[in-house]
Protein backbone atom coordinates (compact mmCIF):
# COMPACT_ATOMS: atom_id res chain seq x y z
CA UNK A 1 0.00 0.00 0.00
CA UNK A 2 1.22 3.46 -0.97
CA UNK A 3 1.04 6.12 1.95
CA UNK A 4 -2.12 7.50 0.60
CA UNK A 5 -3.54 4.25 -0.12
CA UNK A 6 -6.26 2.54 2.89
CA UNK A 7 -7.11 -1.53 2.23
CA UNK A 8 -7.21 -0.65 -1.84
CA UNK A 9 -9.49 2.82 -0.56
CA UNK A 10 -7.35 6.45 -1.34
CA UNK A 11 -8.03 8.40 1.69
CA UNK A 12 -10.68 10.45 1.42
CA UNK A 13 -11.74 13.98 3.21
CA UNK A 14 -15.14 14.43 3.41
CA UNK A 15 -16.56 18.24 4.91
CA UNK A 16 -19.31 19.22 5.25
CA UNK A 17 -20.58 23.17 5.22
CA UNK A 18 -24.03 24.91 5.17
CA UNK A 19 -23.29 28.01 3.47
CA UNK A 20 -20.91 29.37 0.34
CA UNK A 21 -17.82 30.80 2.15
CA UNK A 22 -17.80 28.30 4.87
CA UNK A 23 -15.80 25.77 3.57
CA UNK A 24 -12.96 28.73 3.55
CA UNK A 25 -13.60 29.70 7.40
CA UNK A 26 -11.96 27.28 9.46
CA UNK A 27 -11.69 24.42 6.93
CA UNK A 28 -10.12 26.38 3.74
CA UNK A 29 -6.11 25.67 4.67
CA UNK A 30 -7.11 22.07 5.64
CA UNK A 31 -9.09 21.40 1.85
CA UNK A 32 -6.03 22.85 0.43
CA UNK A 33 -3.72 21.09 1.65
CA UNK A 34 -4.94 17.51 1.87
CA UNK A 35 -5.63 18.54 -1.70
CA UNK A 36 -1.90 19.45 -2.75
CA UNK A 37 -1.16 16.21 -0.99
CA UNK A 38 -3.27 14.03 -3.06
CA UNK A 39 -6.04 13.23 -0.48
CA UNK A 40 -9.37 12.82 -2.33
CA UNK A 41 -11.21 16.05 -1.39
CA UNK A 42 -15.16 16.38 -1.05
CA UNK A 43 -17.22 19.55 0.56
CA UNK A 44 -20.82 19.47 0.70
CA UNK A 45 -22.64 22.35 0.74
CA UNK A 46 -26.03 22.18 2.30
CA UNK A 47 -27.46 25.86 1.10
CA UNK A 48 -26.28 28.02 -1.45
CA UNK A 49 -26.78 31.02 1.05
CA UNK A 50 -29.66 32.72 -0.94
CA UNK A 51 -30.36 34.31 2.23
CA UNK A 52 -27.13 36.06 2.67
CA UNK A 53 -26.08 39.82 2.75
CA UNK A 54 -24.84 41.45 -0.93
CA UNK A 55 -21.83 43.36 -0.49
CA UNK A 56 -20.16 43.20 -4.28
CA UNK A 57 -20.21 46.97 -4.92
CA UNK A 58 -20.80 45.88 -8.70
CA UNK A 59 -24.32 44.04 -7.75
CA UNK A 60 -27.36 45.76 -6.61
CA UNK A 61 -29.71 43.94 -4.05
CA UNK A 62 -32.58 44.29 -6.43
CA UNK A 63 -31.54 43.08 -9.01
CA UNK A 64 -29.06 40.24 -7.53
CA UNK A 65 -31.34 39.14 -4.69
CA UNK A 66 -33.31 36.95 -7.06
CA UNK A 67 -30.18 35.46 -8.04
CA UNK A 68 -28.17 35.05 -5.20
CA UNK A 69 -28.11 31.63 -4.84
CA UNK A 70 -26.93 31.17 -8.32
CA UNK A 71 -24.34 34.09 -8.01
CA UNK A 72 -23.13 31.89 -4.43
CA UNK A 73 -22.90 28.67 -6.38
CA UNK A 74 -20.27 30.24 -8.77
CA UNK A 75 -18.62 32.28 -5.79
CA UNK A 76 -18.59 28.61 -4.41
CA UNK A 77 -17.37 26.86 -7.51
CA UNK A 78 -14.18 29.72 -7.72
CA UNK A 79 -13.05 28.97 -4.58
CA UNK A 80 -13.49 25.29 -4.42
CA UNK A 81 -11.04 25.36 -7.36
CA UNK A 82 -8.59 27.82 -5.83
CA UNK A 83 -8.28 25.66 -3.13
CA UNK A 84 -8.01 22.27 -5.54
CA UNK A 85 -11.07 20.63 -4.23
CA UNK A 86 -11.85 17.05 -5.86
CA UNK A 87 -15.53 17.14 -5.66
CA UNK A 88 -18.29 19.55 -4.70
CA UNK A 89 -21.89 18.25 -3.77
CA UNK A 90 -24.68 20.33 -3.49
CA UNK A 91 -27.38 19.32 -1.35
CA UNK A 92 -29.55 22.03 -2.40
CA UNK A 93 -31.82 23.47 0.48
CA UNK A 94 -32.39 26.75 0.80
CA UNK A 95 -30.75 28.99 3.39
CA UNK A 96 -32.27 28.93 6.71
CA UNK A 97 -31.39 32.54 7.21
CA UNK A 98 -29.93 34.16 10.89
CA UNK A 99 -31.70 33.09 14.09
CA UNK A 100 -35.12 34.98 14.49
CA UNK A 101 -35.37 36.12 11.17
CA UNK A 102 -38.48 35.22 8.82
CA UNK A 103 -36.62 32.87 6.40
CA UNK A 104 -36.47 30.58 9.33
CA UNK A 105 -40.43 29.47 8.34
CA UNK A 106 -39.60 28.51 5.03
CA UNK A 107 -40.67 24.83 4.13
CA UNK A 108 -37.52 24.44 1.68
CA UNK A 109 -35.03 25.28 4.32
CA UNK A 110 -32.04 22.91 5.78
CA UNK A 111 -32.80 23.72 8.84
CA UNK A 112 -36.88 22.60 8.34
CA UNK A 113 -36.03 19.24 5.92
CA UNK A 114 -37.05 16.45 6.91
CA UNK A 115 -34.13 14.66 8.79
CA UNK A 116 -34.79 11.80 7.37
CA UNK A 117 -34.40 12.74 3.90
CA UNK A 118 -31.80 14.93 4.59
CA UNK A 119 -29.71 12.36 6.62
CA UNK A 120 -30.47 9.64 2.99
CA UNK A 121 -28.93 11.98 0.93
CA UNK A 122 -25.53 12.66 2.89
CA UNK A 123 -25.54 8.88 3.91
CA UNK A 124 -26.16 8.46 -0.10
CA UNK A 125 -23.22 10.89 -0.10
CA UNK A 126 -20.98 9.18 2.06
CA UNK A 127 -21.17 6.03 0.61
CA UNK A 128 -20.83 7.20 -3.40
CA UNK A 129 -17.51 8.55 -2.08
CA UNK A 130 -16.39 6.54 0.86
CA UNK A 131 -14.48 9.20 3.02
CA UNK A 132 -12.07 7.83 5.65
CA UNK A 133 -12.71 11.24 7.66
CA UNK A 134 -15.80 13.46 8.18
CA UNK A 135 -15.82 17.03 9.39
CA UNK A 136 -18.57 19.06 9.86
CA UNK A 137 -19.45 21.67 13.16
CA UNK A 138 -19.76 21.13 17.01
CA UNK A 139 -23.27 20.88 18.47
CA UNK A 140 -23.87 24.29 18.72
CA UNK A 141 -23.09 24.94 15.41
CA UNK A 142 -19.92 26.61 15.39
CA UNK A 143 -22.03 29.75 16.37
CA UNK A 144 -25.41 28.87 16.24
CA UNK A 145 -26.71 29.34 12.76
CA UNK A 146 -29.81 27.23 12.15
CA UNK A 147 -28.04 25.57 9.15
CA UNK A 148 -25.04 24.92 11.07
CA UNK A 149 -26.63 23.16 14.01
CA UNK A 150 -28.65 20.78 11.33
CA UNK A 151 -25.31 20.30 9.60
CA UNK A 152 -24.02 19.06 12.95
CA UNK A 153 -26.73 16.73 13.53
CA UNK A 154 -27.62 15.26 9.72
CA UNK A 155 -23.72 14.95 9.85
CA UNK A 156 -23.61 13.23 13.20
CA UNK A 157 -25.82 10.83 12.12
CA UNK A 158 -24.58 10.11 8.77
CA UNK A 159 -21.60 8.63 10.63
CA UNK A 160 -23.78 5.88 12.21
CA UNK A 161 -26.04 5.13 9.44
CA UNK A 162 -23.75 5.19 6.68
CA UNK A 163 -21.90 2.14 8.13
CA UNK A 164 -25.40 0.05 8.60
CA UNK A 165 -26.38 -1.83 6.12
CA UNK A 166 -29.92 -1.74 7.30
CA UNK A 167 -29.91 1.99 7.24
CA UNK A 168 -30.79 3.23 3.46
CA UNK A 169 -30.56 0.26 1.85
CA UNK A 170 -31.49 2.01 -1.23
CA UNK A 171 -28.56 4.44 -0.86
CA UNK A 172 -25.49 2.40 -1.84
CA UNK A 173 -23.58 -0.30 -0.16
CA UNK A 174 -22.16 0.60 3.68
CA UNK A 175 -19.84 1.93 4.61
CA UNK A 176 -17.93 3.05 7.73
CA UNK A 177 -16.20 6.46 8.11
CA UNK A 178 -13.69 5.70 10.32
CA UNK A 179 -13.20 9.19 12.12
CA UNK A 180 -15.52 11.87 12.72
CA UNK A 181 -14.45 15.34 13.71
CA UNK A 182 -15.90 19.06 14.38
CA UNK A 183 -13.97 22.53 13.34
CA UNK A 184 -12.86 24.45 16.24
CA UNK A 185 -11.30 27.89 16.89
CA UNK A 186 -8.16 28.33 19.25
CA UNK A 187 -9.18 31.12 21.88
CA UNK A 188 -5.64 31.38 22.97
CA UNK A 189 -4.57 32.25 18.98
CA UNK A 190 -7.38 34.41 18.79
CA UNK A 191 -6.88 36.57 21.82
CA UNK A 192 -3.27 36.63 20.40
CA UNK A 193 -4.30 38.17 17.31
CA UNK A 194 -6.40 40.45 18.69
CA UNK A 195 -3.76 41.80 20.69
CA UNK A 196 -1.85 42.09 18.20
CA UNK A 197 -4.56 44.25 16.20
CA UNK A 198 -4.88 46.81 18.88
CA UNK A 199 -1.21 47.20 19.45
CA UNK A 200 -0.90 48.34 15.57
CA UNK A 201 -4.13 49.62 15.58
CA UNK A 202 -5.67 47.90 13.19
CA UNK A 203 -9.94 48.12 14.20
CA UNK A 204 -11.39 45.38 13.87
CA UNK A 205 -14.82 46.60 12.52
CA UNK A 206 -13.45 49.68 10.40
CA UNK A 207 -15.73 49.74 7.55
CA UNK A 208 -19.03 48.71 9.54
CA UNK A 209 -19.41 50.75 12.67
CA UNK A 210 -22.60 51.26 14.21
CA UNK A 211 -23.90 48.12 11.37
CA UNK A 212 -25.09 44.54 12.86
CA UNK A 213 -22.25 42.06 13.16
CA UNK A 214 -22.69 40.24 9.87
CA UNK A 215 -21.96 36.56 9.35
CA UNK A 216 -18.50 36.24 9.06
CA UNK A 217 -18.00 38.69 12.38
CA UNK A 218 -19.84 36.59 14.22
CA UNK A 219 -18.36 33.68 13.18
CA UNK A 220 -15.25 35.50 14.12
CA UNK A 221 -16.33 37.04 17.77
CA UNK A 222 -18.82 35.26 18.85
CA UNK A 223 -22.89 35.71 18.74
CA UNK A 224 -22.69 39.50 20.16
CA UNK A 225 -19.15 40.68 19.16
CA UNK A 226 -18.55 42.56 22.51
CA UNK A 227 -15.47 42.91 23.75
CA UNK A 228 -16.28 40.18 26.90
CA UNK A 229 -17.58 37.96 24.12
CA UNK A 230 -14.65 38.57 21.88
CA UNK A 231 -12.39 37.10 25.07
CA UNK A 232 -14.23 34.50 24.87
CA UNK A 233 -14.54 33.28 21.78
CA UNK A 234 -13.45 30.00 20.43
CA UNK A 235 -12.40 27.09 22.41
CA UNK A 236 -8.89 27.00 25.05
CA UNK A 237 -6.55 25.06 22.98
CA UNK A 238 -6.56 22.24 26.04
CA UNK A 239 -10.08 21.01 24.58
CA UNK A 240 -8.76 20.90 21.10
CA UNK A 241 -7.67 17.66 19.64
CA UNK A 242 -6.24 17.99 16.38
CA UNK A 243 -4.09 21.06 14.85
CA UNK A 244 -3.32 20.81 11.38
CA UNK A 245 -0.40 22.77 9.57
CA UNK A 246 -1.73 25.12 7.35
CA UNK A 247 0.80 27.70 7.25
CA UNK A 248 2.42 26.62 3.30
CA UNK A 249 -1.42 27.20 2.08
CA UNK A 250 -2.35 30.44 4.14
CA UNK A 251 -2.35 32.71 0.60
CA UNK A 252 -4.60 30.24 -1.11
CA UNK A 253 -6.85 29.60 1.52
CA UNK A 254 -7.23 33.84 1.12
CA UNK A 255 -7.67 33.81 -2.05
CA UNK A 256 -10.47 31.13 -1.78
CA UNK A 257 -12.20 33.35 0.31
CA UNK A 258 -11.48 36.04 -2.01
CA UNK A 259 -14.16 34.56 -4.19
CA UNK A 260 -17.05 35.30 -2.10
CA UNK A 261 -17.63 38.54 -3.38
CA UNK A 262 -21.59 38.99 -2.01
CA UNK A 263 -20.00 38.33 1.42
CA UNK A 264 -18.60 40.32 4.36
CA UNK A 265 -15.58 39.08 4.76
CA UNK A 266 -13.59 42.20 5.24
CA UNK A 267 -12.02 41.07 8.34
CA UNK A 268 -9.85 38.37 6.94
CA UNK A 269 -9.28 39.83 3.71
CA UNK A 270 -8.21 43.61 5.65
CA UNK A 271 -5.71 41.66 7.39
CA UNK A 272 -1.96 42.31 6.62
CA UNK A 273 -0.27 39.38 4.64
CA UNK A 274 1.91 38.83 8.12
CA UNK A 275 -1.25 38.61 10.61
CA UNK A 276 -3.74 36.57 7.40
CA UNK A 277 -0.62 33.88 7.73
CA UNK A 278 -0.98 33.60 11.02
CA UNK A 279 -4.91 33.40 10.92
CA UNK A 280 -4.67 30.86 7.89
CA UNK A 281 -1.26 29.14 10.24
CA UNK A 282 -3.19 26.31 11.31
CA UNK A 283 -6.50 24.63 11.58
CA UNK A 284 -8.32 22.72 14.43
CA UNK A 285 -10.84 20.36 15.11
CA UNK A 286 -12.29 18.13 18.32
CA UNK A 287 -12.24 14.23 17.45
CA UNK A 288 -16.13 13.65 18.39
CA UNK A 289 -16.17 9.82 17.46
CA UNK A 290 -13.38 7.28 16.04
CA UNK A 291 -13.01 3.72 14.84
CA UNK A 292 -9.67 3.02 15.28
CA UNK A 293 -7.02 4.52 17.46
CA UNK A 294 -5.27 7.56 17.75
CA UNK A 295 -2.91 9.31 20.11
CA UNK A 296 -4.22 13.02 21.03
CA UNK A 297 -3.24 15.84 19.56
CA UNK A 298 -2.82 14.77 16.80
CA UNK A 299 -1.72 16.91 14.04
CA UNK A 300 -3.18 14.95 10.78
CA UNK A 301 -6.98 13.74 10.50
CA UNK A 302 -5.77 10.74 9.02
CA UNK A 303 -3.64 10.11 11.91
CA UNK A 304 -4.16 5.73 12.48
CA UNK A 305 -5.35 5.17 9.16
CA UNK A 306 -1.67 5.80 6.60
CA UNK A 307 -0.60 2.51 5.62
CA UNK A 308 2.61 3.25 7.85
CA UNK A 309 0.71 3.27 10.80
ZN1 LIG B 1 -22.66 29.53 7.29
Amino acid sequence: MTANDMGGQPLTLMVVHAHPDDECIGTGGTLARYSAEGVRTVLVTATLGDEGEIHDADLTEEEARPRLAAIREGELRRAVAVLGVGELELLGYRDSGMIDTPANADPANFHNADPEEALGRLVRLIRHHRPQVLVTYNEDGGYGHPDHLQCHRVTAAAYDAAGDPARFPEAGPAWEVSKFYATAWSRERWQSLRAEMKERGIPFDEERQGEEPDEAERTATGDEGGAEAEEEWGQPEATITAFVDTSAHWSTAREALRQHRTQPLDFFLRLPDDLAARVYAGDFFVLLRSRVETTRPEDDLFAGLRAAD
